[in-house]
């Protein structure tokens, strides 16, 4: 398979920079998670479908895609992990330019060294820990801390990347609070930083930060993110999602190859009733239809993004677009909902 050349500007980027999430499962449940991930996600992304992922992302891209592994948790599954990553070296697929996880398996100092170790010896790039208020409701803080230290140690401080370098240094492990100082904590945090409000992050944190009217996202297109970004992910069920928009589905690889994919959107993403609304529009684009079915805009949102997934979980709800509002879970209030108790 190859992509098609041609000197004209494509209205579609290129995906050239990809992450093939392993799982939606997670250990955590965090308020901030646009996917909605947790530990009652089961999906597995089976090692033999990643390679060819991964394989077909390489091909499709005439300047290469640079592969990330994320997930939800991809250490929830370590064999799993390490077999993906040894088998893309063992293919010359090109290392993982990334991994990303919230080191909640970070219990002792000698496994985090035998697996840093591990996934250095098979090529990743780089280790992202995520640490957050967020996280520490569910994982000690410790436990990035101590990943942190040892990968440092083990791939030096440039192959570490740490997000938020802030808490990691100065935060403190949320489960400890009550609930109302947990939610002062987490809305004050959310102040002024690029949350991606989808998910649970619509629903839990949204509604806490500056409420501003609909009118004010008037006009507000959403081609770069859906359409020029270069960045997607692949969930485990192997649909295809804008790098930042979780919930939107782009196409799903049991349909045809990632070039196919891309070509198909290619050609027809002006005549998709989500994405080329948004991607012309942004999500007032879809307000009037919503509205025509009974919705009810809030008096205000977070940001146009709390907008979208406003919509387009009423959208879901009335089982509209369901090539293109996917998975159905993540719109389902069972996803959505506070987390009912710390996990570990
Ligand atoms: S944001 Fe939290 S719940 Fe979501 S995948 Fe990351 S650690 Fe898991
Ligand atoms: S408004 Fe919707 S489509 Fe636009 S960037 Fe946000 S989530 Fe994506």
């Amino acid at each position: 398979m190859s992509a098609r050349r041609s000197s004209r500007p494509v209205p579609v980027k290129y995906w050239s920079f990809a992450g093939i999430m392993l799982t939606y499962w997670c250990s955590a449940r965090c308020a901030s998670c646009y996917l909605c991930c947790g530990p009652d996600r089961s999906e597995w992304m089976e090692v033999e479908l990643a390679l060819r992922l991964w394989r077909e992302l390489v091909e499709a891209s005439p300047h290469g895609c640079k592969v990330h592994i994320s997930g939800g948790e991809p250490f929830g599954d370590w064999d799993r992990l390490i077999g993906l990553c040894t088998a893309a070296q063992s293919e010359g697929l090109g290392p993982p330019a990334k991994i990303e996880t919230s080191a909640f398996w970070a219990t002792d100092e000698q496994v985090v060294r035998l697996r840093v170790g591990a996934l250095d010896a098979a090529g990743m790039t780089k280790l992202v820990i995520s640490t957050d208020p967020y996280h520490q409701q569910f994982i000690p803080i410790e436990r990035a801390r101590l990943a942190a230290r040892v990968a440092r140690d083990v791939l030096g401080a440039d192959r570490l990347q740490v997000r938020w370098r802030d808490w990691l240094e100065n935060g403190f492990d949320t489960a400890a609070l009550d609930e109302s100082e947990r939610a002062e904590v987490f809305a004050k945090y959310a102040i002024g930083r690029r949350d991606r409000y989808n998910g649970r992050a619509a629903a839990l944190l949204g509604p806490t930060q500056q409420q501003k009217p609909v009118s004010d996202f008037a006009d507000s297109r959403c081609d770069g993110a859906l359409l020029r970004s270069k960045h997607v992910h692949i969930g485990p069920d192997g649909r295809i999602i804008p790098g930042t928009c979780g919930g939107i589905v782009l196409g799903s690889v049991s349909e045809g190859t990632v070039g196919d994919l891309w070509r198909r959107l290619e050609a027809d993403r002006a005549r998709r009733p989500v994405v080329g609304r948004l991607a012309a529009h942004g999500p007032v684009g879809l307000l009037a239809e919503a509205e025509s079915l009974g919705f009810a805009p809030r008096a205000g949102y977070a940001g146009k993004c709390h907008l979208c997934w406003d919509i387009r979980s009423f959208l879901s709800s009335k089982d509209l677009y369901r090539d293109e509002l996917g998975p159905a879970w993540m719109y389902g209030p069972a996803a959505l909902a506070a987390p009912g108790q710390k996990n570990e």
